[in-house]
């Protein structure tokens, strides 16, 4: 779902499904961000016949999963949203006289666990910190400091809300089955991130982790939630220009920007998520080895894959774009990206849609 109005909330969830939780405990955080990728030429030979470099879509959801990205793996949601409702059910058949409460409750702990829970806090710092040095590398032709005070002050006021109690999703108690992950926004303006207890029995890789909760972040600083709160930046509309030229938003009659039939907002989270994993696998990329890292690219949007590419549901797609469009272009031609999936980055690093100075630099430059 793009934005729909749930319980007074504006929601906004990040794909068809959203899913996972990893444990990141065997490997420690990486010592600074932006490491130069220059000397990783090693990298390309992780893929070393350029495998599948022009169908990256076919590269991510057409392998098996092999058990290389040492954080862990990434299920279907439809596998982790069956367990958690057996976990409900195991606890119905043993508490026969339970109340809807206390069964909610039993299941909240029993799932938000605090392992559970400190793994999605800690990506959650992460991506905020990620996020908020990307913002503040970004020249002044690019973004204004109080541009960058806004942008960083809304990151930093969306609130992390993890049950217990399992009352905390009391609006919306579906949620605690589902392997979804969602940003809203309340009437109030208050902004908050949540995350589905069968996601947190899906998720185990620490990248999937943290491309789904960049994504739901990225949702607080998206075009149309900076338009809802009155704001404009001339940076977001030439990104947005670039969207449109290269089709990740899907063009149609029908489009009412930041309305009815528009992807805008899910291409952006998505472009910011690609970014915010693009860091994190430069910063892990000395503690990971051999096709572990290619592994690890992989697990962070694998579950955007689809059963049937050709035959995408409809409905997504009014807000989404298609998960070859996901896959493909907005995260299979980042630059960072390709060289950790092995394939050659020049190709295609003038025609990745970036923030773009007022007055570019290169001449001809995107
Ligand atoms: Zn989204």
């Amino acid at each position: 779902m793009g934005v729909a109005r749930q319980h007074g909330w504006l929601t906004s969830d990040r794909s068809n499904r959203e899913t996972f939780s990893g444990s990141a405990s065997t490997i420690s955080p990486g010592p600074t961000l932006g490491r130069s990728l220059a000397d990783d030429s090693a990298l390309f030979s992780l893929n070393p016949v350029n495998l599948g470099c022009n169908k990256i879509y076919d590269l991510i959801c057409k392998k098996p999963q092999v058990d290389l990205d040492p954080t862990g793996t990434v299920h279907s949601d439809e596998e982790s949203e069956k367990e958690a409702h057996e976990i409900y059910r195991e606890i119905i058949r043993k508490n026969p006289g339970w109340s809807p409460d206390q069964v909610d409750e039993e299941f909240v702990h029993l799932v938000y666990t605090h392992q559970n829970r400190a793994k999605i806090y800690s990506a959650f710092e992460m991506v905020k910190r990620t996020l908020n040095h990307w913002i503040d590398q970004e020249p002044e032709a690019v973004f204004t400091a109080h541009e960058k005070y806004q942008i960083k002050d809304r990151i930093k006021k969306v609130e992390l809300q993890l049950p217990p109690p399992a009352q905390l999703y009391q609006d919306e108690p579906d949620l605690l089955t589902k392997s979804e992950l969602l940003y809203e926004r309340k009437t109030s303006g208050e902004t908050a991130l949540r995350v589905g207890g069968a996601y947190l029995l899906f998720a185990k890789s620490w990248f999937n982790i943290v491309f789904s909760l960049a994504h739901e972040l990225g949702h607080s600083i998206d075009p149309c939630e900076i338009r809802s709160a009155g704001m404009s930046f001339p940076a977001y509309d030439r990104l947005v220009g670039c969207f449109l030229e290269h089709r990740l938003i899907a063009l149609r009659n029908t489009r009412s920007e930041c309305g009815g039939n528009d992807q805008l907002s899910e291409t952006f989270a998505d472009w910011i998520a690609v970014q915010v994993t693009a860091e994190t696998l430069v910063n892990y990329s000395s503690h990971l080895h051999g096709s572990q890292i290619l592994n690890a690219a992989q697990n962070s949007v694998r579950d955007l894959c689809e059963a049937e590419p050709e035959a995408p549901d409809q409905t997504d797609l009014e807000f989404h774009p298609s998960s070859k469009i996901r896959i493909e272009e907005i995260f299979g031609k980042n630059p960072k990206i390709r060289k950790f999936l092995g394939c050659d980055p020049s190709l295609d690093t003038q025609n990745y849609c970036q923030f773009v100075p007022h007055y570019p630099t290169h001449p001809g430059a995107m």
